[in-house]
């Protein structure tokens, strides 16, 4: 037995099943090469669904990472630190916004977010108590707290978890006359994925996320933009909504804000709208932790300076030009360095084969292959990985 099967008998065993994982265990990642336990050598088209989006152990952050080891890791908002202060300037600016609200995983980025948008309609919009409504949209994914899943509409996310949370309004992703209609005097927030990652990478139709942004202004209604997986360079751009010229009113900021090394989430937002929270209405042990805002600050600066957008946006073209004329290609949806492969066969077997050919993606839903390879990919390395997604679809 390899190295490799023997470590997946042991987490087989002793994990509970929530995930379906490719049947490889890694042991060690540099830029978009992974290795397994047993020293083989896979390129990496996933990226931690984007949370590896500056490559794996970017020597910048890894290197930030460690000097901040070195001075002090945790205190608590209790306490302000150095790197705290410097982290909330840095990245209101990079967002245009004045001021943000640090926490830990991108579900918590979510849960804030609503209880942002709640707080503020009561208190600023003047919903009457207890009557706030959210409006999402089908197909959404925004994370796994009992609340986020209350409004999935993907049985697997959402059957058996009841009573569920009130409040949200589910319309069809892409359907400005739907949202219309939905929204009402209670509603608080519209909250949007700019492009819906495990959907399927799908974007919407032009047009549709300024049409979002002029009703949300007309309506009086927060702007909620989840840039978790989206953001942050994925798209070719900084956030997926530049691609619109939309400024929402509120960004939800996660996955690569952490530099693929620890989870770092944010709200971003201006202060007529994240004012509304006072001492001890909100927190975080870990939120906005030294190390964090350490790698939060370096990730902030490489985002600055516009090389990981500009490549996503250069080979991301290029990469869905020649998934186009692949085998088996339905249609190719996204945009960057970001791709759902549609295939009109079953995308398990075409993942699993993949991984025999040394790439590593993985399959969301029945027949689509979301792509999203780091955002430091290089031209060969790409063209080494596209080779071989062209050879497991003329086998499948
Ligand atoms: C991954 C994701 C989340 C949840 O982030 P976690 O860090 O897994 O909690 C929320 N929204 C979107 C769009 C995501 O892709």
């Amino acid at each position: 037995m390899t190295v490799s099967a023997e470590l997946r008998t042991l987490s087989d065993e002793h994990a509970a099943h929530t995930y379906h994982p490719l049947p490889v265990v890694i042991a060690t990642a540099e830029g978009v090469w992974v290795h397994d336990a047993d020293g083989r050598r896979f390129l990496d088209m996933l990226s931690a669904y984007s949370a590896v989006n500056f490559g794996h152990r970017n020597p910048r952050l890894v290197a930030r990472a460690k000097e901040q080891l070195d001075r002090v890791t945790l205190v608590s908002r209790a306490f302000d630190h150095d790197q705290f202060g410097p982290f909330a300037a840095e990245l209101t600016a990079l967002c245009r916004k004045d001021m943000m609200l640090p926490m830990n995983s991108g579900a918590e980025g979510v849960e804030t977010a609503i209880k942002t948008a709640r707080k503020w309609g009561y208190e600023v919009k003047g919903v009457p108590a207890g009557q706030a409504n959210v409006i999402v949209f089908a197909g959404n994914f925004h994370g796994r707290t009992t609340t986020i899943i209350s409004f999935s509409d993907d049985p697997e996310a959402h059957e058996h978890y009841g009573p569920y949370t009130p409040g949200f309004r589910t319309v069809p992703y892409g359907d400005i006359d739907a949202l219309r209609a939905a929204v009402d005097g209670s509603t608080v927030a519209v909250l949007i994925e700019p492009i819906q990652g495990e959907a399927g990478v799908n974007v919407p139709p032009p047009g549709f996320l300024r049409a979002v942004r002029e009703l949300c202004t007309e309506a009086n209604v927060l702007m909620i933009d989840d840039e978790i997986q989206a953001g942050l360079g994925r798209a070719g751009t900084t956030f997926a909504a530049d691609h619109e010229g939309v400024v929402p009113d509120v960004y939800i900021l996660g996955k690569a804000l952490g530099g693929g090394i620890m989870p770092v989430s944010a709200v971003v937002a201006d202060q007529d709208v994240l004012g509304v929270f006072k001492p001890g209405q909100h927190g975080s042990t870990f939120g906005g932790n030294p190390l964090a805002c350490a790698i939060g600050r370096e990730v902030v600066t490489i985002l600055k300076e516009g090389t990981y957008q500009k490549n996503s946006a250069e080979l991301g073209a290029y990469m869905h030009e020649r998934l186009a004329g692949f085998p088996g290609v339905s249609y190719v949806s996204g945009r960057g360095l970001w791709a759902g492969l549609h295939l009109d066969r079953k995308a398990r077997p075409v993942s699993e084969r993949l991984m025999e050919l040394g790439v590593l993606a993985k399959e969301t839903h029945e027949t689509t292959i979301r792509l999203a390879p780091p955002l430091s990919i290089t031209r060969e390395e790409l063209d080494w990985a596209l080779e071989r997604v062209e050879r497991a679809l003329a086998e499948h």
